[in-house]
Protein backbone atom coordinates (compact mmCIF):
# COMPACT_ATOMS: atom_id res chain seq x y z
CA UNK A 1 0.00 0.00 0.00
CA UNK A 2 1.91 3.31 -1.04
CA UNK A 3 1.17 6.54 1.24
CA UNK A 4 -1.65 7.95 -1.64
CA UNK A 5 -3.86 5.04 -1.09
CA UNK A 6 -3.27 4.77 2.47
CA UNK A 7 -4.40 8.50 3.10
CA UNK A 8 -7.54 8.82 0.77
CA UNK A 9 -8.17 4.62 1.32
CA UNK A 10 -9.38 4.85 5.08
CA UNK A 11 -8.36 2.95 7.90
CA UNK A 12 -9.29 1.80 11.41
CA UNK A 13 -7.78 2.95 13.77
CA UNK A 14 -5.77 0.40 15.14
CA UNK A 15 -5.05 -0.47 11.21
CA UNK A 16 -3.66 2.78 10.86
CA UNK A 17 -1.42 2.36 14.39
CA UNK A 18 0.08 -0.86 12.90
CA UNK A 19 0.67 1.00 9.82
CA UNK A 20 1.71 4.34 10.66
CA UNK A 21 3.08 4.82 13.73
CA UNK A 22 2.13 7.82 16.08
CA UNK A 23 0.65 10.84 14.30
CA UNK A 24 3.03 13.08 16.26
CA UNK A 25 6.16 11.78 14.10
CA UNK A 26 4.19 13.36 11.00
CA UNK A 27 3.96 16.71 12.63
CA UNK A 28 7.56 17.13 13.54
CA UNK A 29 8.77 17.04 9.77
CA UNK A 30 7.86 20.77 9.73
CA UNK A 31 11.24 22.20 9.12
CA UNK A 32 11.36 26.04 9.26
CA UNK A 33 15.05 26.67 8.21
CA UNK A 34 13.67 25.59 4.58
CA UNK A 35 12.77 28.07 1.95
CA UNK A 36 9.05 29.16 2.09
CA UNK A 37 8.14 27.24 -0.92
CA UNK A 38 9.08 23.84 0.52
CA UNK A 39 7.38 24.89 4.17
CA UNK A 40 4.53 25.14 2.24
CA UNK A 41 4.64 22.30 0.68
CA UNK A 42 5.21 20.60 4.03
CA UNK A 43 2.72 21.76 5.69
CA UNK A 44 0.31 20.90 2.59
CA UNK A 45 1.47 17.36 3.19
CA UNK A 46 1.05 17.27 6.98
CA UNK A 47 -2.87 18.84 6.86
CA UNK A 48 -3.51 15.88 4.28
CA UNK A 49 -1.95 13.79 7.09
CA UNK A 50 -4.31 14.88 9.43
CA UNK A 51 -7.41 14.53 7.31
CA UNK A 52 -6.53 11.01 6.93
CA UNK A 53 -9.98 9.00 7.55
CA UNK A 54 -9.73 6.76 10.78
CA UNK A 55 -12.59 4.26 11.54
CA UNK A 56 -13.07 3.19 15.15
CA UNK A 57 -14.63 0.09 15.43
CA UNK A 58 -17.00 0.89 18.55
CA UNK A 59 -18.57 -2.15 20.31
CA UNK A 60 -21.35 -1.36 22.52
CA UNK A 61 -23.15 -3.99 25.58
CA UNK A 62 -26.96 -2.80 24.15
CA UNK A 63 -28.81 -4.08 21.37
CA UNK A 64 -28.99 -2.14 18.23
CA UNK A 65 -31.29 1.30 18.47
CA UNK A 66 -31.62 0.46 22.55
CA UNK A 67 -33.50 3.97 23.52
CA UNK A 68 -31.08 6.27 25.21
CA UNK A 69 -27.51 4.20 25.74
CA UNK A 70 -27.31 2.90 22.32
CA UNK A 71 -29.29 6.11 20.51
CA UNK A 72 -27.01 8.01 22.60
CA UNK A 73 -23.61 6.70 21.05
CA UNK A 74 -25.46 7.02 17.56
CA UNK A 75 -25.74 10.44 18.07
CA UNK A 76 -22.31 10.66 19.62
CA UNK A 77 -21.27 8.76 16.58
CA UNK A 78 -23.23 11.56 14.40
CA UNK A 79 -21.22 14.27 15.90
CA UNK A 80 -18.13 12.96 16.37
CA UNK A 81 -18.37 12.72 11.78
CA UNK A 82 -19.53 15.92 11.85
CA UNK A 83 -16.60 17.53 13.76
CA UNK A 84 -14.01 15.71 12.25
CA UNK A 85 -15.38 16.92 8.60
CA UNK A 86 -15.91 13.04 8.05
CA UNK A 87 -12.10 12.31 8.75
CA UNK A 88 -12.90 10.36 12.02
CA UNK A 89 -15.79 7.42 11.90
CA UNK A 90 -17.25 5.43 14.69
CA UNK A 91 -18.19 2.49 13.42
CA UNK A 92 -21.03 1.11 16.25
CA UNK A 93 -21.71 -2.64 16.82
CA UNK A 94 -24.27 -3.27 18.46
CA UNK A 95 -23.97 -6.55 21.54
CA UNK A 96 -23.77 -9.26 19.92
CA UNK A 97 -23.26 -8.03 16.15
CA UNK A 98 -19.05 -8.05 16.87
CA UNK A 99 -18.64 -9.68 19.99
CA UNK A 100 -20.96 -10.57 22.67
CA UNK A 101 -22.15 -7.81 25.10
CA UNK A 102 -19.82 -8.49 28.12
CA UNK A 103 -17.01 -9.83 25.99
CA UNK A 104 -16.27 -5.43 25.09
CA UNK A 105 -13.85 -4.83 27.25
CA UNK A 106 -11.45 -8.25 26.76
CA UNK A 107 -11.89 -7.25 23.08
CA UNK A 108 -10.52 -3.98 23.20
CA UNK A 109 -8.34 -4.55 25.43
CA UNK A 110 -6.60 -6.84 22.81
CA UNK A 111 -7.18 -4.40 20.28
CA UNK A 112 -9.67 -7.03 18.45
CA UNK A 113 -12.16 -3.85 18.93
CA UNK A 114 -10.84 -0.05 19.20
CA UNK A 115 -13.34 0.97 21.77
CA UNK A 116 -16.56 -0.20 23.91
CA UNK A 117 -19.79 1.77 25.44
CA UNK A 118 -20.21 -0.06 28.60
CA UNK A 119 -20.53 0.12 32.46
CA UNK A 120 -17.97 -0.58 34.62
CA UNK A 121 -19.52 -2.31 36.68
CA UNK A 122 -19.90 -5.36 34.50
CA UNK A 123 -16.05 -5.30 35.24
CA UNK A 124 -16.12 -6.20 38.46
CA UNK A 125 -15.07 -9.76 38.19
CA UNK A 126 -11.20 -8.35 36.96
CA UNK A 127 -10.64 -6.19 39.41
CA UNK A 128 -13.74 -5.14 42.28
CA UNK A 129 -12.71 -1.95 42.01
CA UNK A 130 -13.48 -1.36 39.00
CA UNK A 131 -17.30 -1.48 40.35
CA UNK A 132 -16.57 1.31 41.85
CA UNK A 133 -16.59 3.29 38.81
CA UNK A 134 -20.32 2.95 38.82
CA UNK A 135 -20.88 4.39 41.81
CA UNK A 136 -22.09 2.40 45.24
CA UNK A 137 -25.31 1.97 46.80
CA UNK A 138 -25.97 4.60 48.93
CA UNK A 139 -23.05 6.89 47.44
CA UNK A 140 -22.70 9.83 44.77
CA UNK A 141 -25.09 11.09 43.01
CA UNK A 142 -24.79 11.33 39.12
CA UNK A 143 -23.95 14.84 39.74
CA UNK A 144 -21.44 14.28 42.74
CA UNK A 145 -19.93 11.15 41.04
CA UNK A 146 -19.05 13.23 37.87
CA UNK A 147 -18.21 16.47 39.73
CA UNK A 148 -15.66 13.29 41.85
CA UNK A 149 -14.35 11.97 38.80
CA UNK A 150 -13.69 15.63 36.63
CA UNK A 151 -12.44 17.44 40.20
CA UNK A 152 -11.80 14.95 43.00
CA UNK A 153 -9.52 12.18 41.15
CA UNK A 154 -11.81 9.84 40.28
CA UNK A 155 -10.66 9.81 35.89
CA UNK A 156 -6.50 9.37 37.69
CA UNK A 157 -7.60 5.96 39.49
CA UNK A 158 -9.91 4.96 36.47
CA UNK A 159 -7.18 5.75 33.74
CA UNK A 160 -4.62 3.86 36.35
CA UNK A 161 -6.00 0.84 36.76
CA UNK A 162 -7.30 0.85 32.94
CA UNK A 163 -4.06 0.97 31.64
CA UNK A 164 -2.88 -2.38 33.17
CA UNK A 165 -5.79 -3.38 30.72
CA UNK A 166 -4.07 -1.22 27.84
CA UNK A 167 -7.56 0.75 28.11
CA UNK A 168 -8.39 4.61 28.02
CA UNK A 169 -11.63 5.67 29.47
CA UNK A 170 -13.82 8.79 28.83
CA UNK A 171 -17.03 8.90 31.03
CA UNK A 172 -19.83 7.78 28.61
CA UNK A 173 -22.85 8.68 30.66
CA UNK A 174 -25.07 8.45 33.91
CA UNK A 175 -28.37 6.61 34.19
CA UNK A 176 -28.77 8.95 37.31
CA UNK A 177 -30.67 7.08 39.57
CA UNK A 178 -31.80 4.16 39.40
CA UNK A 179 -35.54 2.44 40.77
CA UNK A 180 -35.03 -0.22 43.24
CA UNK A 181 -37.16 -2.44 41.25
CA UNK A 182 -40.45 -4.63 40.96
CA UNK A 183 -40.92 -6.98 42.97
CA UNK A 184 -44.18 -9.91 42.53
CA UNK A 185 -45.17 -9.35 46.31
CA UNK A 186 -44.66 -6.04 48.95
CA UNK A 187 -41.73 -6.24 50.72
CA UNK A 188 -43.24 -5.06 54.50
CA UNK A 189 -40.39 -5.90 56.44
CA UNK A 190 -37.00 -7.57 56.22
CA UNK A 191 -37.78 -11.30 56.44
CA UNK A 192 -39.79 -10.69 53.16
CA UNK A 193 -36.69 -10.18 51.31
CA UNK A 194 -35.62 -13.70 52.82
CA UNK A 195 -34.81 -16.69 50.04
CA UNK A 196 -35.91 -14.48 47.42
CA UNK A 197 -34.51 -14.76 43.73
CA UNK A 198 -33.69 -10.90 42.28
CA UNK A 199 -32.14 -9.88 39.14
CA UNK A 200 -29.82 -7.22 40.40
CA UNK A 201 -25.89 -6.91 39.95
CA UNK A 202 -22.78 -5.24 40.74
CA UNK A 203 -22.22 -4.16 44.35
CA UNK A 204 -26.11 -3.63 44.44
CA UNK A 205 -26.31 -7.66 44.08
CA UNK A 206 -23.67 -7.98 46.92
CA UNK A 207 -25.94 -6.04 49.20
CA UNK A 208 -29.32 -7.68 48.36
CA UNK A 209 -27.39 -11.10 48.86
CA UNK A 210 -26.08 -10.36 52.79
CA UNK A 211 -30.16 -9.27 52.90
CA UNK A 212 -31.16 -13.01 52.68
CA UNK A 213 -31.91 -12.07 48.69
CA UNK A 214 -30.59 -14.82 45.90
CA UNK A 215 -29.01 -12.53 43.22
CA UNK A 216 -29.30 -13.63 40.11
CA UNK A 217 -27.77 -12.05 36.58
CA UNK A 218 -29.62 -12.58 33.30
CA UNK A 219 -29.40 -11.10 30.19
CA UNK A 220 -31.86 -7.93 28.87
CA UNK A 221 -33.83 -10.39 27.19
CA UNK A 222 -34.05 -13.17 30.12
CA UNK A 223 -35.86 -10.71 32.55
CA UNK A 224 -39.20 -10.61 31.75
CA UNK A 225 -40.18 -14.07 30.90
CA UNK A 226 -38.28 -15.29 34.43
CA UNK A 227 -40.06 -12.73 36.18
CA UNK A 228 -43.70 -13.72 34.30
CA UNK A 229 -42.77 -17.75 34.53
CA UNK A 230 -41.67 -17.01 38.67
CA UNK A 231 -38.41 -18.23 38.04
CA UNK A 232 -36.83 -14.80 39.86
CA UNK A 233 -39.43 -13.08 42.12
CA UNK A 234 -38.32 -9.21 41.67
CA UNK A 235 -35.75 -7.34 39.42
CA UNK A 236 -34.19 -4.03 39.10
CA UNK A 237 -33.33 -2.45 35.47
CA UNK A 238 -33.11 0.94 35.82
CA UNK A 239 -35.43 3.31 35.77
CA UNK A 240 -39.24 4.24 34.41
CA UNK A 241 -38.60 4.81 30.72
CA UNK A 242 -36.56 1.55 30.41
CA UNK A 243 -38.61 0.06 32.76
CA UNK A 244 -41.70 0.44 31.18
CA UNK A 245 -40.77 -0.94 27.95
CA UNK A 246 -39.78 -4.02 29.44
CA UNK A 247 -43.24 -4.25 30.29
CA UNK A 248 -42.29 -5.72 34.17
CA UNK A 249 -45.56 -3.51 35.25
CA UNK A 250 -47.66 -6.79 33.71
CA UNK A 251 -46.02 -9.32 35.97
CA UNK A 252 -44.68 -7.33 38.97
CA UNK A 253 -46.99 -4.90 40.69
CA UNK A 254 -44.86 -3.77 43.26
CA UNK A 255 -42.49 -0.70 42.49
CA UNK A 256 -39.71 -0.17 44.61
CA UNK A 257 -37.78 3.55 44.90
CA UNK A 258 -34.04 2.46 45.26
CA UNK A 259 -30.92 3.33 47.18
CA UNK A 260 -28.15 0.66 45.46
CA UNK A 261 -27.42 2.87 41.71
CA UNK A 262 -27.81 6.54 42.57
CA UNK A 263 -26.14 7.99 39.84
CA UNK A 264 -24.26 4.72 37.65
CA UNK A 265 -21.76 5.69 35.02
CA UNK A 266 -21.35 4.54 31.74
CA UNK A 267 -18.56 4.48 30.12
CA UNK A 268 -16.66 4.94 26.57
CA UNK A 269 -13.39 2.90 26.71
CA UNK A 270 -10.42 3.07 24.01
CA UNK A 271 -7.87 0.69 23.10
CA UNK A 272 -4.86 2.73 24.63
CA UNK A 273 -2.72 2.52 22.07
CA UNK A 274 -5.18 3.12 19.73
CA UNK A 275 -6.31 6.58 21.67
CA UNK A 276 -2.53 7.21 21.38
CA UNK A 277 -2.18 6.62 17.91
CA UNK A 278 -5.04 9.26 17.18
CA UNK A 279 -3.90 13.46 16.56
CA UNK A 280 -4.50 15.44 19.29
CA UNK A 281 -7.29 16.83 16.77
CA UNK A 282 -9.02 13.37 16.61
CA UNK A 283 -8.68 13.17 20.52
CA UNK A 284 -10.22 16.60 21.24
CA UNK A 285 -13.19 15.82 19.27
CA UNK A 286 -13.48 12.23 21.00
CA UNK A 287 -13.30 14.24 24.88
CA UNK A 288 -15.63 17.02 23.61
CA UNK A 289 -18.39 14.74 21.98
CA UNK A 290 -18.04 12.11 25.03
CA UNK A 291 -18.18 15.13 27.40
CA UNK A 292 -21.75 16.42 25.31
CA UNK A 293 -22.80 12.48 25.23
CA UNK A 294 -22.05 12.28 29.05
CA UNK A 295 -24.45 15.29 30.03
CA UNK A 296 -27.09 14.85 27.38
CA UNK A 297 -27.41 11.36 28.12
CA UNK A 298 -28.24 11.79 32.01
CA UNK A 299 -30.67 14.86 30.68
CA UNK A 300 -32.54 12.30 28.43
CA UNK A 301 -32.84 9.94 31.24
CA UNK A 302 -34.18 12.34 33.07
CA UNK A 303 -36.94 13.63 30.25
CA UNK A 304 -38.06 9.87 29.69
CA UNK A 305 -38.06 9.11 33.30
CA UNK A 306 -40.75 11.95 34.21
CA UNK A 307 -42.81 11.00 30.92
CA UNK A 308 -42.64 7.18 31.86
CA UNK A 309 -43.47 7.85 35.60
CA UNK A 310 -46.62 9.62 34.64
CA UNK A 311 -47.53 6.68 32.59
CA UNK A 312 -47.02 3.53 35.19
CA UNK A 313 -48.95 5.75 37.71
CA UNK A 314 -52.01 5.89 35.32
CA UNK A 315 -51.21 1.99 34.88
CA UNK A 316 -52.54 1.67 38.57
CA UNK A 317 -49.07 0.85 39.93
CA UNK A 318 -48.67 2.11 43.12
CA UNK A 319 -44.82 3.78 43.97
CA UNK A 320 -43.29 1.80 47.30
CA UNK A 321 -40.15 3.13 49.48
CA UNK A 322 -38.44 -0.33 50.88
CA UNK A 323 -39.07 -0.04 55.23
CA UNK A 324 -36.51 1.21 57.33
CA UNK A 325 -35.26 -1.81 58.71
CA UNK A 326 -34.67 -3.07 54.64
CA UNK A 327 -32.99 0.38 54.55
CA UNK A 328 -31.11 0.31 57.20
CA UNK A 329 -29.63 -3.50 57.28
CA UNK A 330 -28.57 -2.57 53.66
CA UNK A 331 -26.46 0.33 54.61
CA UNK A 332 -25.02 -2.03 57.50
CA UNK A 333 -24.50 -4.66 54.56
CA UNK A 334 -23.13 -2.11 52.49
CA UNK A 335 -20.19 -0.93 55.12
CA UNK A 336 -19.80 -4.64 55.72
CA UNK A 337 -19.13 -5.13 51.84
CA UNK A 338 -16.92 -2.07 51.72
CA UNK A 339 -14.69 -3.16 54.77
CA UNK A 340 -14.02 -6.44 53.69
CA UNK A 341 -13.38 -5.67 49.84
CA UNK A 342 -10.96 -2.66 51.10
CA UNK A 343 -8.85 -5.76 52.99
CA UNK A 344 -8.60 -7.70 50.37
CA UNK A 345 -7.97 -5.60 47.56
CA UNK A 346 -6.07 -2.57 47.10
CA UNK A 347 -7.06 -0.74 44.29
CA UNK A 348 -10.71 -0.96 45.99
CA UNK A 349 -9.53 0.51 48.83
CA UNK A 350 -7.47 3.69 47.51
CA UNK A 351 -10.49 4.36 45.32
CA UNK A 352 -13.55 4.00 47.79
CA UNK A 353 -11.61 5.77 50.33
CA UNK A 354 -11.14 8.26 48.05
CA UNK A 355 -15.09 8.14 47.08
CA UNK A 356 -15.94 8.18 50.47
CA UNK A 357 -14.12 11.15 51.67
CA UNK A 358 -15.40 13.01 49.09
CA UNK A 359 -18.96 11.68 49.73
CA UNK A 360 -18.68 12.99 53.37
CA UNK A 361 -17.84 16.97 52.17
CA UNK A 362 -20.71 16.69 48.93
CA UNK A 363 -23.16 15.55 51.62
CA UNK A 364 -23.13 18.05 53.90
CA UNK A 365 -23.37 20.80 50.53
CA UNK A 366 -25.95 18.70 48.74
CA UNK A 367 -27.87 18.57 51.79
CA UNK A 368 -28.26 22.04 52.36
CA UNK A 369 -28.04 22.93 48.83
CA UNK A 370 -29.98 21.05 46.23
CA UNK A 371 -31.74 18.87 49.54
CA UNK A 372 -33.04 21.71 51.46
CA UNK A 373 -34.15 23.32 48.40
CA UNK A 374 -36.34 20.19 46.91
CA UNK A 375 -37.82 20.19 50.55
CA UNK A 376 -38.90 23.64 50.54
CA UNK A 377 -39.67 23.32 47.05
CA UNK A 378 -42.42 21.46 48.01
CA UNK A 379 -44.21 23.79 50.74
CA1 LIG B 1 -29.63 -1.35 37.18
Amino acid sequence: MNRRTFITGGVTASMALLLNGCHNSNRQAIDYSKHPSQIAETSSATNSVKQKKVTIRLATSWPAGFPIMGTGVEHFAERVKAASGGSLIIKIYPKETLVPALAVFDAASAGEIDAFHSGPYYWKGKNSAFALFSGTPFGLTSEEINSWMLFGGGMEFWREMYAKHNLYPLLGGNTNVQMGGWFRKPIRSLADLKGIKMRVPGIGGEVFSRLGVNPVLLAAGEIYPALERGMIDATEWVGPALDLQMGFHKVAKYYYAGWHEPGSVLELTFNKNVWESLSPEHQAILQIASDEMNTRMSLEFHAKNLNALQEIKKLGIAIQTFPNDVNHAAYQALQEYLKSESAANDDFKRVYESMESYLQKSRAWSNIGLGAFLNTREV
